[in-house]
């Protein structure tokens, strides 16, 4: 029976399992933690410690004919991956599903529910009593963070630190007004062209150094950005810890790796992208354990290039950026024969937006972004069971 191997149990990896799975197939996927966070809350989470248990599968349940190793991959060959347990893993085909290395927003490898639920209450704790709060990272993740920072510490000095002379600069110029406007009435000051030389979070009073030399003092200091892909440990990675693939997902210089979400076909890690990746990585293991021509990946979200969400706080302010998904949904109307059709036909994948036909924005977007949020996790925790409430005390 052919062996094979999925490294990563995240969304990748799980996805990609779930589709392997058969009779004629020894499928084994490899979690680093035997618990599943769901990544997407964790700015939520980190600001709301009190309900990180929502947003993770305390015992991850893998999908059926799918055998479960809790371990950290440290190093692979030709024909067996090693893991720090000491644990040898032969494969015919190996997946790599490592996904995006953020620490802080994501559990450190081989961390513990008990380490990781008290690592996620010191952090809430101390941002809602701090004075000051610096978050470095002026991506998608750092500004929905500073959001959700403010709404759970009103009167912080709230600043974030970005490298390049604005926050979140893919945005056309309409919503970068918005932005701009947004972080303003949140009263979050926004530092450009600076770069703070810590690297790790603290939560204890500390003088940061920035790349100019100046110094900013801050409570909290929390950096919220990613630190490039997590295959770095294969050797196989290029300098940013992608895989280098071909047109198939396949490692251009390993044949029997694959890898989803963390490759160079990857552009951005996204749900959606993750899921055509891994079912054209499903696809091509099995063609590929019988000898079969492999089929050539098509992401049908390439129009995707920057988050089609982006929330400033979990109640305060998001908008669903239709652009990212078709044209502009603004002509949609004309299109679609609106509004004598009944109900929502523009296909936008936000029905109960409220907001049809137009870019849905506001706190409203907010509050059903952080709902659809949660119901996402409780899908998620259908992999798993819940973890022990007790230990969150
Ligand atoms: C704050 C935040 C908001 C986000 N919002 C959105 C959003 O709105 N929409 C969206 O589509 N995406 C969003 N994302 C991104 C989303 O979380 C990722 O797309 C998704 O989690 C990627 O899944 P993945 O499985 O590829 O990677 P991950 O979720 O990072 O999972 C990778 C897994 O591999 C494990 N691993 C890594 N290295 C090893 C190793 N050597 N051995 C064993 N295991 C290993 C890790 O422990 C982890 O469990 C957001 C992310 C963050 C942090």
């Amino acid at each position: 029976m052919p062996k094979i191997v999925i490294v990563g149990g995240g969304y990748s990896g799980i996805t990609t399992a779930k589709g392997l799975a058969g009779k004629d197939r020894d499928v084994t996927l490899v979690s680093s933690t035997p618990y599943l966070e769901w990544g997407i809350a964790a700015s939520y989470s980190l600001t709301h410690p009190e309900e990180l248990h929502k947003a993770v599968a305390g015992k991850i349940d893998p999908p059926k004919g799918v055998n479960l190793v809790i371990g950290t991959a440290v190093s692979m060959t030709d024909t067996e991956v090693l893991l720090d347990n000491q644990q040898v893993l032969p494969y015919d085909a190996l997946v790599i599903a490592t996904g995006l290395n953020i620490p802080l927003f994501r559990p450190r490898l081989g961390q513990s529910w008990a380490e990781r639920s008290k690592e996620v209450t010191e952090v809430g704790n101390a941002l809602r009593k701090a004075s000051t709060v610096v978050i470095a990272g002026g991506g998608p993740i750092a500004v929905e963070f500073a959001g959700d920072v403010r709404e759970v510490n009103p009167s912080a000095k709230v600043t974030l630190v970005c490298s390049g002379d604005r926050a979140l600069p893919y945005l056309n110029w309409e919503y970068r007004r918005k932005l701009d406007k947004m972080l303003k009435t949140l009263n979050i000051e926004v530092l450009t062209n600076e770069r703070v030389t810590d690297e790790e979070h603290s939560i204890t009073k500390k003088e940061l150094t920035l790349s100019s030399g100046k110094t900013l003092e801050a409570d909290c200091f929390i950096p919220a950005y990613t630190r490039g892909y997590g295959a770095g440990w294969t050797g196989l990675a290029d300098s940013s810890g992608k895989i280098p693939v071909n047109k198939h997902l396949q490692c251009e210089s390993a044949p029997k790796v694959f890898a989803v979400g963390c490759s160079t076909l990857s552009k951005m890690s996204e749900q959606w992208k993750i899921i055509f990746e891994a079912s054209t990585v499903q696809s091509n293991v099995v063609k590929f354990l019988k000898n079969s021509s492999l089929s050539t990946h098509f992401d049908h979200h390439f129009n995707v290039t920057h988050p089609k969400t982006q929330k400033i706080g979990a109640s305060t302010f998001a908008w669903y950026d239709l652009t990212q998904m078709f044209i502009n949904i603004k002509a949609w109307p004309f299109l679609c024969g609106f509004p004598f059709f009944p109900g929502c036909l523009c296909g936008c994948d936000v029905m109960a937006c409220g907001y049809c036909c137009n870019y849905p924005e506001g706190a409203g977007t907010a509050r059903q972004l952080t709902k659809s949020m949660y119901q996402a996790a409780e899908l998620g925790q259908k992999l798993g069971t819940a973890p022990e409430q007790q230990e969150m005390k």
